[in-house]
């Protein structure tokens, strides 16, 4: 697709298969995809497992400090997936239990300088699809491409139902519709880079598409961005 390199950024609800899309568009432009959920998804872990105080802005930096988050391709999988202090969190992190705490902890200030910090550098090189909250908003402002996803809560709870049934099957469905809830209540009303639509993002609302579908959706924004011919 020529030699012109572009950020996209797809932000979105909970569950509405915003990383499904940013994976299988960078795989077809041969971008990098980067999960910034999996940051602070990775953060929260780190703050769980070493009981950090995280009402406290003092216990907060402190553990910053002592967090270094990488990413590592994985042959099998063929993405590239999160490393904390250098061990592999990529599955860990999509447990339960850190999807309770998530959110309250992506609400602090110091926890999203953090992050934004290295997304920022990641995006340096451009040839990058990067999904989260804030990533058209704030993250990269001036994107080439912004896409906002979204879809009816009964079709995300649904998903994301059959993913953590998988692993555990005895999670039911309130638990995650509960969490699915919490998390974009959150996401949307807190201070600091709340969930919300960039003004010039294209709008993909897959409640009634396939993966196939949304995929030549987005793949045709980017070419037009790219000045491919259709
Ligand atoms: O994308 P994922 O659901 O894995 O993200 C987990 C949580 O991380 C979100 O519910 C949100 O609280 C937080 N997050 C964020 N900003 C981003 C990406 C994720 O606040 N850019």
């Amino acid at each position: 697709m020529g030699n012109k390199k572009i950020i996209i950024t797809i932000d979105g609800w909970s569950s509405c298969g915003k990383s499904t899309l940013a994976k299988e568009l960078a795989s077809a432009l041969t971008y990098l995809y980067i999960d910034s959920g999996a940051m602070y998804r990775a953060i929260t872990l780190y703050f769980l497992r070493n009981h950090v105080n995280w009402s406290k802005d003092k216990a907060v930096k402190e553990a910053l400090k002592d967090i270094e988050l990488d990413y590592a391709f994985n042959e099998s999988s063929q993405q590239n997936e999160i490393l904390l202090n250098g061990e592999n969190v990529e599955y860990v992190i999509r447990d339960m239990v850190v999807a309770e705490k998530v959110s309250e902890i992506a609400a602090i200030k110091e926890v999203r300088e953090f992050a934004v910090e290295q997304q920022r550098k990641l995006g340096k090189k451009k040839g990058i699809v990067m999904d989260g909250r804030d990533i058209g908003t704030v993250v990269f402002p001036r994107a080439d491409l912004k896409i906002f996803m979204t879809a009816d809560i009964a079709v995300r709870v649904e998903r994301r139902f059959k993913e953590l049934y998988a692993k555990n099957p005895n999670i039911t469905i309130e638990e995650v519709k509960n969490n699915v809830e919490m998390r974009d209540y959150i996401d949307s009303h807190r201070e600091i880079s709340p969930l919300k639509k960039a003004a010039d993002a294209v709008v993909l609302d897959n409640s009634n598409m396939t993966k196939d579908e949304q995929l030549r959706f987005a793949i045709d924004l980017a070419q037009k961005k790219l000045g491919v011919p259709a």
